[in-house]
């Protein structure tokens, strides 16, 4: 048995956007004494520059790379994130939230909603966010760790910033940085094509040689889909927005701890608040709203001073058919981008670099090893985009022909079966390997108008009285947690204050 990494050991990331810092930084921790790990990234091209809302799990990558949470959120601006507010989504005027916690308490056999749905019946239930802290606090703008109550939560973050702070960490773990672009792609085959890649001809005439080449390189996939020809499928049809539309501006008010979502008759617009700034953008459909239009539009849409020009961004909803080839693998947008509805790019690229280290092909790449890279990498992002699609699908808006598309179009037979189940009997079943936990599915069916037509008959096992003191219980637990919070931005300056 061969278990060292002496013959596959020299690591090329190409990009260095907050992919390409994400997976330097996990690798080097881990693997740093092991590999040589180099990585490319041009100033000239720059990055993304979006990407500033994350989902809790962010906190546990943090804890593997041993990052202190002052420290970091003071050398990112970030503020602390409860969860979400769509505004508009089922019908213009009514919002709900979608929150990263628990809602209520669930017996083993039926979850809370079921309890929850009864006392609706009744007239004795409060609206179905009164029972989660995460949303109380939210929109009470408080925040702070709490031992016996942990709200669960994750960042707003400066994506600039976490990029260069997770190079300084890199760097400090061995990896090196190369700054230029890269020119060409060198491979193995017949006349240095359709083989293996070897190295990274830079545009000086240098050479990057490799084993194992990550490509970061953003929607341009330079290695995966331009040089090793990887095929990419449109999912277009259920997510039609193919712009995005990017502006920061100065705050006017305190931090909020959540990001608001807020839906528009051509896609709908994000507002992310960090501790100095907000970042704002508009996700359309280039059917609805000409490039030329939508930087005035979303001018219109925001508040306080503009930081930087508007820029627009040129998508295609999908995924790479594979995101591991040879010995290329494609991680953050080069291997594919559901929009930003739920914050999950970021942590897709965290699970990549966690799934790369557990996958890490030490003697050489193996096809069993890639081909449950491909496999697990694949049933995340369809989990994802069927949670995406929910949010469009199951609306009552009227105001645009993307509105009645979406609600009218064929599902993915996965997620025409999650919202029959639910509508039928109030059951929400997770997958082991799913990201969203049921408590999500529940929040977003229901705020969308999925009504269920029945509860679980163990709901009845409580009569009315005793259902309303277990609810009444809960809703007090509830209000006693958040009344003892701190407000939102107080806690986060004083958090950051030694930094
Ligand atoms: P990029 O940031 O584009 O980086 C690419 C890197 O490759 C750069 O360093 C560039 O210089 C380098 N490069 C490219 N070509 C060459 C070359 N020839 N030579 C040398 N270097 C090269 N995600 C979230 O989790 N939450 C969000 O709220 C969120 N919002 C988003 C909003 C929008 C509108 C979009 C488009 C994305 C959003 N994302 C979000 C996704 C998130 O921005 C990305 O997943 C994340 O920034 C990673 O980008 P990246 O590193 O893959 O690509």
């Amino acid at each position: 048995m061969n278990t060292s990494t002496s013959s596959f050991r020299r690591v090329v990331i190409a990009g260095g956007g907050t992919a390409g810092w994400m997976m330097a930084a996990l690798m080097s921790k881990l693997l740093g004494k092991q590999l040589d790990i180099k990585l490319i990234e041009s100033e000239e091209i720059g990055t993304v520059g979006v990407g500033e809302a994350t989902i809790p799990a962010l906190t546990t990558f943090h804890e593997l790379l041993g990052i202190s949470e002052a420290e970091f959120m003071a050398a990112t601006n970030a503020t602390f994130k409860l969860g979400i507010n769509f505004e508009g989504w089922k019908a213009i005027g009514e919002n709900y939230f979608h929150s990263f916690g628990t809602t209520g308490t669930d017996h083993w056999s039926a979850g809370f909603q079921h309890f929850w749905l009864k006392g609706r019946a009744a007239g004795i239930a409060k609206e179905y966010a009164a029972y989660n802290p995460e949303t109380v606090a939210a929109f009470a703008n408080r925040f702070a760790h709490v031992p016996n109550h942990r709200l669960n939560y994750a960042y707003h973050l400066d994506a600039g910033r976490y990029a260069k702070y997770l190079r300084a960490m890199s760097e400090r773990f061995g990896v090196q940085r190369i700054e230029g672009k890269i020119a060409a792609v060198l491979q193995d085959g017949p006349q240095g094509r359709d083989g293996d890649i070897t190295a990274l001809q830079m545009q000086d005439g240098s050479r990057i040689d490799g084993d194992l080449f990550i490509d970061c390189t953003g929607f341009r996939s330079l290695l995966l889909g331009e040089t090793l020809g990887v095929g990419y499928e449109d999912w277009s049809y259920w997510l039609p927005c193919d712009r995005a539309v990017a502006v920061q501006t100065a705050s006017v008010r305190e931090a909020w701890p959540y990001t608001r979502a807020i839906a528009h008759p051509f896609g709908w617009q994000w507002r992310i608040p960090l501790q100095n700034r907000v970042g704002n953008g508009l996700v359309y459909s280039s059917k609805q709203l000409s490039d030329a239009d939508a930087p005035e539009v979303l001018k219109r849409h925001v508040e306080g001073e503009l930081l930087i020009q508007p820029r627009v961004l040129k998508f295609t909803p999908g995924q790479r058919a594979k995101v591991w080839e040879r010995n290329c693998i494609a991680v953050g947008l080069a291997s594919g981008f559901v929009e930003p509805l739920e914050s999950t790019s970021i942590h897709l690229i965290q699970r990549a670099a966690i799934r790369l280290m557990q996958t890490f092909p030490a003697g050489g790449v193996q096809p069993a090893d890639r081909d449950e890279f491909n496999q697990q990498s694949r049933r995340e992002l369809e989990h994802i985009r069927d949670f995406i699609v929910l949010h469009y699908h199951v609306n009552e808006r009227t105001d645009s022909d993307l509105w009645k598309h979406v609600r009218e179009m064929d599902l993915p037979p996965t997620l025409r079966h999650r919202i029959e189940l639910f509508r039928e009997s109030g059951r929400v079943f997770r997958p082991s390997d799913e990201l969203f936990a049921e408590n999500s599915w529940i929040q977003v069916m229901m705020g969308q108008g999925v009504s269920p037509q029945r509860y679980h008959p163990v709901a009845d096992l409580m009569g009315a009285p005793e259902l309303k003191n277990f609810l009444g219980d809960i809703e007090v637990r509830v209000s006693r947690t958040v009344g003892g919070l701190p407000g939102h931005q107080a806690y986060v300056e004083q958090l950051c204050a030694p930094y």
